[in-house]
C-alpha cells in the first residue's frame, strides 16, 4: 500500500448517466490529476463496493473527501461502511447552489457550464486537501 500520511483520498460517486454524477467524477479527476496530484488520490467507489482490501485500507488510514451527485450519497455511505473515520461529505448540489448559473448538462460529455461547475467543486476539494496536509497541499 503506497501513500503518505498527509494524503487525502477522494471518492466521487459513480453517478453514471446523470450530469451531477459526471460533475462529481470530473471534479475528482481535476483534483488528483491537476490541482493536488502529490497530496490526493482517487479511489473508485466500485473498489469499495467490491471490498477491495487496498481501497478499504486507504480509506481507513487517510482523511477522505466524498463527492456525491445526489442525496442518496452513495460515496459517503460506502466510505463510512468501509471503515473511513475522517470523512468530509461534499455534494454537487451544494456547489451548484453557490454557482446557480453553472447548470450541468450532458452525460458522456459535460457542457461548458458543467465543466466550470466541476472546476469550482475541485477548488473546494483542493482547499480541504490543503487543510488535511497542514498547509502543504498546494502542489503548484
Ligand atoms: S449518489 Fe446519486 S448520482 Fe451518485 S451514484 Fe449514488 S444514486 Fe447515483
Amino acid at each position: 500500500m503506497s501513500g503518505t500520511c498527509r494524503e487525502t483520498v477522494i471518492i466521487p460517486c459513480s453517478g453514471i448517466g446523470k450530469p451531477f454524477g459526471s460533475v462529481s467524477r470530473e471534479a475528482a479527476y481535476e483534483v488528483v490529476d491537476m490541482l493536488r496530484p502529490a497530496h490526493a488520490r482517487l479511489i473508485a467507489l466500485s473498489r469499495l463496493v467490491l471490498g477491495d482490501d487496498d481501497a478499504r485500507d486507504a480509506v481507513a488510514r487517510h482523511p477522505v473527501v466524498t463527492i456525491d451527485g445526489c442525496k442518496l450519497a452513495c460515496a459517503a455511505k460506502m466510505a463510512k461502511a468501509s471503515g473511513a473515520r475522517r470523512v468530509r461529505e461534499l455534494a454537487v448540489i451544494d456547489t451548484f447552489r453557490r454557482h446557480p448559473k453553472l447548470k450541468p448538462e450532458g452525460i458522456a460529455e459535460l457542457n461548458d457550464a458543467g465543466r466550470q461547475l466541476a472546476r469550482a467543486l475541485a477548488e473546494e476539494v483542493a482547499a480541504i486537501v490543503d487543510e488535511q496536509a497542514g498547509g502543504e497541499g498546494r502542489d503548484a
